[in-house]
């Protein structure tokens, strides 16, 4: 057994790849979503028939009172909490920023950034010697996006990942005595749904000639690395932020 791991927006994508490989290396997963309530169920049945231990959980990872009832579901059904994967996050549609108005802004930051840090502090909680726990890992999901600003597609969406990597490196930092390391994951354009989402289902076929590797990640490969950095072989790492961008 490799621990607890609460994983947000883990139904689907990048988050989905991760819990499934997660579970193969042991960990119990708590597959945290917000609207698919099909695909999270139907991911802790193949986790559970697989001989796994996995709950689905609903709330929305910027509602405070929702991601207080998301961790103590998790503590409740599956035990100690040892490991956290920030990866819930949204694109909206590609816009200048001289069209973006304020209730855009607040639900990007409210999702992508408010809600990693509010699944942190409770993982903080949980996990860090100060509050008498025994340690543990946080890998956050950046983007790419976060030193490539996105211009005319979305530099709110790039603002809310630079915004992560900050955090990751002030949180490293400020945990690094307390047994917690936190790193983080910078991906390119990876086939998930998430670019649909934002209305643009063919963004990365129309992209592609600017990544180095001239293909798509697969949400596997994003989920190797979060692997990686959670696990004891990344056990001097922390502050590390991991471009998995086909070289871009
Ligand atoms: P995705 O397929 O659209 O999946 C997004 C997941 O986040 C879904 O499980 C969704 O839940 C969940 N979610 C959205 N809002 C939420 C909220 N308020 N509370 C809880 N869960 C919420 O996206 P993805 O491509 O896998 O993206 C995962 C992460 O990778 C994101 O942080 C994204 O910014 C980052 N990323 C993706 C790419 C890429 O090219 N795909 C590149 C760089 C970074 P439901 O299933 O319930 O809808």
């Amino acid at each position: 057994m490799s621990g607890v791991l609460m994983i947000t927006g883990g139904g689907r994508g990048i988050g989905a790849a991760t819990a499934r490989l997660a579970a193969q290396r042991g960990y119990a997963v708590c597959i945290n979503y917000l609207r698919d309530r099909d695909a999270a169920d139907a991911l802790a049945r193949e986790i559970a028939g697989g001989g796994g231990r996995a709950i689905a959980v609903r709330a929305d990872v910027a509602k405070e009172q929702e991601v207080l009832a998301l961790f103590g579901e998790c503590d409740r059904a599956l035990g100690p909490l040892t490991a956290l994967v920030n990866n819930a996050g949204i694109v909206d549609r590609q816009a200048r920023v001289d069209a973006m108005d304020a209730a855009r802004l607040q639900r990007m930051f409210s999702i992508n950034v408010v809600g990693a840090f509010l699944c942190a502090r409770e993982a903080i909680r949980r996990m860090s010697t100060r509050h008498g726990g025994h340690g543990g890992a946080i890998v956050n999901v950046s983007s790419a996006a976060a030193r490539l600003g996105s211009p005319g597609e979305y530099v709110d969406y790039a603002a809310s990942k630079g915004a992560i990597d900050t955090m990751t490196l002030g949180l490293a930092k400020e945990l690094a005595a307390d047994g917690i390391r936190v790193n983080a994951v910078r991906p390119g354009f990876v086939h998930t749904g998430i670019h649909a989402s934002g209305g643009q289902p063919n963004r990365i076929e129309r992209l592609r000639d600017g990544i180095p590797m001239k293909r798509g990640g697969r949400p596997e490969e994003v989920a190797h690395a979060v692997l990686w950095l959670l696990s004891d072989e990344a056990s001097y790492a922390t502050g590390a932020i991991l471009d998995v961008s086909g070289g871009r």
